[in-house]
């Protein structure tokens, strides 16, 4: 099957078992807003919930905050967002698709990676045990070549952007004879820049002094209540502010399912540390941001770095982790190192001191800041994505599951009577009420108990307990394991303890708070 196939099903999965739907489905949709249905809510809460304890439960030194998403409308001068948070984006034509500038030439760069690769196979496949791919990829021609070309390619992109050179960008397009996918054609038209910035007026006043904007990231609710935090919390430098909510961009690209939404939920954390730290506080979050997604289990194969070419107007260090979604390897999370920049237009802007006074130093400063910035929607998507699976059976038949790390699962329990009769159903409820403060369950009745199970498997509820005449005897239950389709008998209690250890989220938050201190600056 190809990717774009396995793509499409994941996308008709998740909306047959209540994941995602297209939003204002009902009036044909609108581009690039998505509604998540019962299962889909359930999981996103999950995985909130998951960011969220490992931020504020796990660290004494970080708290969490719920900020407006509407702000005054300096805050976006201050930000940079105003005058500077655009993409260039370029039409075609013949076809009167919109691109952005930078995305197409990136594609080119992957496609010539894709070529080393390529070569570098070739050599594992000639030389076999003694293929040595770091000389490899140090010596063979064609490597170097196509390595040369990716480099020329990259200082230019990066001196067009960084001088806003929208001609220079454009003329690499053309040097680089990049066409379109739809029409074919390189009739391009001029770079040009586009606010992705939503406005709208508050209140009665109109015109330019009641615009305001839907916030672009959360991360300037945090700054601007730097202080308020600081004090009423009697927080330390170093220290963290966490917050979840929405953010809205005027994406122009907007495809890829859930991917690039106009509408989406970021997880932020920023960071606040002495100036001079923030390298080790930068190198230290790259790796424990790394640690939470390595408790999710989906396999590390899936992640890597990519170090930031053209940094953000006000970074000086930035990353991304990448995920291997379905259509490639794409940003899935930003670190960056933010310096003072935030906090000191802030100061600049309002009038107003946000500084910090340093008990060990005896110094008032501006904190620098490291910020963690993940979107809810593409960590659902990176988990969806690679939990969809389907599989032929020893049997000869197929089931679709989807391995959701269990403890993110929708459904982490369902109760199952084998037949709906008997007083099975009765001790069935009992089980399932003895489980419900703990678990998100669920009871069905309906259909054969193979139904059943396949019905959970393509929800991806990791656990099934089913009830049967033996049950009423001897009170044990079976529990069926979604993944490796195993069964156990059970007492109740030994499944209260079988199900904390294996879908419970104390053992993951656990796991990941032994380790939080690798890496720790000193
Ligand atoms: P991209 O380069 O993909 O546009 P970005 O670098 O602009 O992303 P940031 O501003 O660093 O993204 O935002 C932090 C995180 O928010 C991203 O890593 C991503 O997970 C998420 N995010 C950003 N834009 C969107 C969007 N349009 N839809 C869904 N998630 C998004």
């Amino acid at each position: 099957m190809s990717v774009e196939d396995s793509f499409k099903n994941v996308i008709a999965h998740a909306k047959e078992y209540g994941f995602v739907f297209p939003s204002s489905e009902l009036y044909d949709g609108l581009s690039a807003v998505y509604d998540y249905g019962q299962a889909g809510a359930a999981l996103k809460n999950n995985i909130r919930n998951y960011w969220w304890k490992s931020m504020v439960q796990l660290h004494e030194n970080i708290v969490g905050i719920d900020a407006a998403i509407f702000m005054h409308p300096t805050i976006w001068k201050a930000s940079g967002h105003v005058d500077a948070f655009n993409d260039p984006l370029i039409d075609n034509k013949d076809s009167r698709k919109r691109y952005r500038a930078d995305v197409l030439i990136e594609e080119q760069i992957a496609k010539i990676s894709a070529k080393i690769d390529k070569e570098v196979e070739k050599g594992r496949a000639r030389f076999g045990d003694a293929f040595d791919e770091v000389q490899f990829r140090a010596t063979n021609p064609n490597v170097l070549r196509n390595r040369e070309k990716i480099e020329e390619i990259e200082r230019r992109m990066k001196g067009a952007l960084d001088a806003d050179d929208l001609q220079s960008l454009k003329q690499l397009i053309e040097d680089l004879e990049v066409a379109c996918p739809i029409s074919g054609t390189r009739n391009w038209t001029d770079v040009r820049q586009f606010n992705l910035m939503f406005s709208t007026e508050m209140g009665a006043v109109s015109g330019e002094s009641g615009t305001i904007y839907l916030r672009p990231e959360t991360a300037q609710g945090i700054f601007v209540n730097f202080s308020n935090v600081q004090k009423s919390g009697r927080m330390k430098v170093p220290f963290g502010i966490a917050q979840t909510g929405k953010a809205f961009r005027n994406e122009i690209v907007a495809r890829q399912f859930i991917f690039r939404m106009r509408e989406f939920e970021q997880m932020e954390m920023q960071f606040f540390v002495r100036p001079g730290t923030e390298m080790q506080w930068y190198s230290y979050w790259k790796q424990a941001r790394m640690r939470w997604h390595e408790q999710l289990g989906m396999g590390m194969d899936a992640y890597r770095y990519h170090d930031h070419l053209k940094l953000a107007h006000y970074a000086n260090a930035a990353c991304d982790i990448e995920f291997a979604f379905p259509f490639g390897f794409k940003e899935l999370e930003g670190i960056h190192s933010r310096t003072d920049f935030d906090l000191s237009s802030h100061e600049r802007h309002s009038g107003k001191k946000l500084r910090y006074f340093d008990p060990e130093t005896n110094e008032s400063y501006v904190p620098y800041v490291v910020e963690t910035s993940i979107g809810l929607d593409r960590i659902f998507l990176a988990v969806l994505s690679r939990a969809y699976t389907e599989e032929r059976l020893p049997d000869g038949s197929e089931r679709t599951v989807l391995r959701i790390p269990p403890f993110l699962a929708p459904i982490q329990v369902a109760v199952l009577p084998l037949v709906k009769k008997d007083g099975l159903p009765e001790f069935a409820l009992t089980v399932l009420d003895a489980l419900r403060y703990r678990y998100q369950v669920q009871y069905d009745d309906k259909d054969s108990i193979g139904k059943r199970y396949r019905r959970q498997d393509a929800l991806g509820t990791p656990m099934c307990v089913t009830i049967d005449h033996q049950s009423l005897e001897d009170g044990q239950v079976t529990v069926r394991v979604r993944d490796t389709m195993q069964q156990e008998r059970l007492t109740l209690e030994g499944l209260f303890s079988f199900l904390e250890r294996e879908v419970g989220l104390e053992p993951v938050l656990r796991a990941l708070h032994e380790r939080q201190s690798e890496g720790l600056p000193a």
